[in-house]
């Protein structure tokens, strides 16, 4: 699985629809300090089912959404649209018969959050799973956030294994675990 394509509606400073293209060999994305460069990797973490505000900066989940200016109003809702390329077939079953498809993930004040996967309504928890399962999810390592380096050196062994399981591609089967446990 590739992303092809990130779109952001109402998110945090994107207030206008704006679409970041990954190509191949794309490296870097540069601009002055405040332009958005942090917030376009939120973008990808949140789509992708990070469900703490704190690892989007804020102090609820809704601040992702636009919270207006001097001059522009305030949004009422937010929404990212990743689009995978999926050429090479990789994506779970059920969500792996087409070339690409779109995940979407859209937040409304006072109603939450609600995802679709190539159109229809999915869980939270699908989209986390098929991107456990690839092991690209909001918490890979493929992601490093500022101050994440010293963390993972200062982390407990447990927080430190749960690492290497994402890297692993297994932590999709210990959420399963997890989940068989509670029941
Ligand atoms: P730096 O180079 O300093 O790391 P950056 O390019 O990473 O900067 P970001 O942190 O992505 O910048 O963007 C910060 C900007 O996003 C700030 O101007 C902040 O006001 C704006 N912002 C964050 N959340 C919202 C929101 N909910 N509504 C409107 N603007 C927001
Ligand atoms: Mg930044």
């Amino acid at each position: 699985m590739r992303f092809d394509r990130l779109r952001l509606n109402g998110f945090k400073s994107f207030v206008d629809p704006t679409d970041l293209i990954i190509r191949e060999g794309l490296t870097g994305v540069v601009g002055p300090n405040g332009c958005g460069k942090s917030n376009l990797l939120e973008a990808l973490r949140w789509v992708m089912g990070e469900n703490r505000a704190k690892a989007m900066r804020g102090d609820g989940m809704e601040d992702v959404i636009f919270a207006g200016t001097t001059r522009r109003a305030a949004r009422a809702h937010a929404e990212v649209t990743l689009t995978i390329d999926n050429r090479d077939r990789l994506a779970p079953a059920g969500f792996n018969e087409n070339d690409h498809f779109d995940i979407v993930r859209r937040i409304t004040r006072d109603a939450g959050s609600a995802y679709k996967i190539g159109g229809g309504d999915v869980r939270a928890r699908d989209v986390q799973m098929l991107f456990a399962d690839a092991s690209t999810g909001a918490h890979s390592p493929a992601l490093v956030r500022q101050g994440q380096i010293s963390e993972l050196i200062n982390a407990k062994p447990k927080n430190r294994r749960r690492i290497l399981e994402e890297a692993a591609g297994i932590s999709g089967l210990y959420q399963r675990r997890h989940e068989a446990e509670l029941k």
